[in-house]
């Protein structure tokens, strides 16, 4: 087992990371910049770095500061969270080639899976189901362009193969536009993500975006942890999670999971990962992968009793994988909400000091959350600054147990977006599932 870890990583997430080391017995190095020196894994780790000033482009995000920090303290392994650089397959590689344990992918897994069209091309081969497109990118030869949308069929959007986030896609919904479109997403390919590579794909009019939970280890195993439904999303940023997706066959649960298990180990796969795929009419077609531990990965814990966190320290440790297909079962159902400190209505972010908080309890509940009263929320990162899980036998009863969390949660001095969470569980759509990704937008007038 690893002995000494770092934490590449602020907030929520580092805190879980670190809770994980301790029920592991693997002692914890905390970075920081220097405005997250009161941050609470900062509070509770056995050593702590500062690795540079507030702006993540000089902390969090600097490669060198971080390899020395695990330098310094004789740490074995860096957990690199999610955001920041969990998906840089050029930070896993330093990572490695110093010496250490990157928990997560080899880097060329991250480095074929964080381009989309090589990505596409993997998972294709696999056998997983895609979205109809362009099957590579696209060239600037204006007439092949024209016909290969016109064979796909209108509306279709152009993405940018290295892009994230929700940024550098564009969608076309005829002929006459398509040429600027792909001029405009081109351009902004290259100044976004350094990379003008860019391709076409079918535009889904109303999906539902469902992902797979999937843990592979170097020993030629993989399992799939049932599906995620996170179609609650405003600028395709995910507001809202629950587990199973309202609707899925058990059949379907069994066939789309394994076809990702077995993708993994077709590509190689090692550690926690997600398969995102948009789900229209009783088809799935695959978005991308996340080669990393996800914000929602809780609910999957919960459903599926297991510690993704845990296991993703297991395999990095070079241990095969402690649960087989057959421990996998789905029971009753789970549902995150991200709490996050902005305006429920303008979304504006709202930093600042928390003059107090509650954090709310019984049974059922889980707060992910790093805030206590006093604690600052800096300007400088995003502003998720927790999650709460509810945990019900049925959906009606995790709903009804979240519109409770909802209402005990007292978070005073800045804003939040519970109001927005209250307002969307008590939402007869909602309520009824399976709503498709453009559904909150609507519902915000947006
Ligand atoms: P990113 O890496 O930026 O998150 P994704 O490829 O995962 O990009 O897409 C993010 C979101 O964009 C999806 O959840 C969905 O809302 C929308 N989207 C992406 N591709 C399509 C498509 N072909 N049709 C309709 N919506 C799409």
């Amino acid at each position: 087992m690893i002995e000494k870890l770092v934490i590449a990583n602020r907030g929520e997430i580092a805190l879980r990371i670190l809770r994980a080391c301790k029920e592991l017995g693997v002692k914890t190095v905390a970075v920081h910049s220097d405005v997250d020196r009161e941050l609470k894994h900062v509070l509770l780790a056995d050593e702590t770095v500062c690795i540079g000033p507030a702006p993540s482009s000089e902390s969090y995000l600097n490669i060198p500061a971080l390899i020395s920090a695990a330098e310094i303290t004789d740490a074995s392994a860096i957990h690199p969270g999610y955001g920041f650089l969990s998906e840089n397959a050029d930070f896993a590689e330093r990572v490695e080639q110093s010496g250490f344990i990157f928990v997560g992918p080899r880097a060329e897994t991250i480095r074929l899976m964080g381009d989309k069209v090589s990505a596409i091309a993997a998972m294709k081969e696999a056998g997983v189901p895609c979205v109809p497109g362009s099957d590579g990118p696209l060239g600037d030869d204006d007439a092949t362009n024209l016909r290969l949308a016109k064979e796909i069929g209108y509306p279709i959007i152009i993405k940018a193969s290295g892009g994230g986030g929700g940024r550098g896609m564009r969608e076309v919904h005829s002929e006459a536009h398509l040429l600027n479109a792909i001029a405009l997403t081109r351009s902004e390919a290259k100044s976004l993500f350094h990379n003008d590579m860019i391709y076409m794909e079918k535009f889904l009019e109303n999906p539902r975006h469902i992902e797979f939970q999937v843990l592979a280890d170097e020993h030629g195993n993989a399992i799939h942890l049932g599906e995620r439904d996170c179609s609650m999303q405003r600028r395709h940023q995910k507001v809202v999670e629950e587990a199973p997706a309202p609707g899925i066959s058990q059949e379907l649960r069994d066939k789309m999971g394994k076809t990702c298990a077995d993708a993994c180990i077709r590509i190689g796969y090692r550690g926690a990962g997600t398969f995102e795929f948009l789900y229209q009419d009783g088809e799935f077609y695959f978005i991308e992968m996340n080669t990393r531990i996800q914000v929602e990965h809780p609910v999957t814990e919960r459903v599926t009793n297991t510690d993704l966190v845990v296991e993703q320290i297991r395999i990095a440790s070079g241990e095969p994988l402690s649960l087989t297909q057959n421990d996998i079962v789905i029971r009753g159902h789970a549902i995150e909400c991200r709490i996050n400190a902005e305006d429920a209505k303008t979304f504006m972010p709202s930093p600042g000091v928390i003059t107090h908080y509650h954090s709310p309890g019984g049974a059922g509940i889980r707060m992910d959350s790093h805030i206590y009263s006093g604690y600052r929320v800096p300007p400088n990162y995003d502003s998720l600054i927790g999650k709460l899980i509810v945990y019900g036998r049925t959906r009606e009863s995790a709903i009804a147990r979240m519109q409770t969390a909802l209402d005990e949660i007292g978070i005073e001095g800045i804003k939040t977006n519970v109001a927005l969470q209250q307002d969307i569980m008590d939402d007869p759509h909602f309520q009824e599932g399976g709503t498709n990704i453009h559904y909150l937008e609507k519902k915000l007038g947006l």
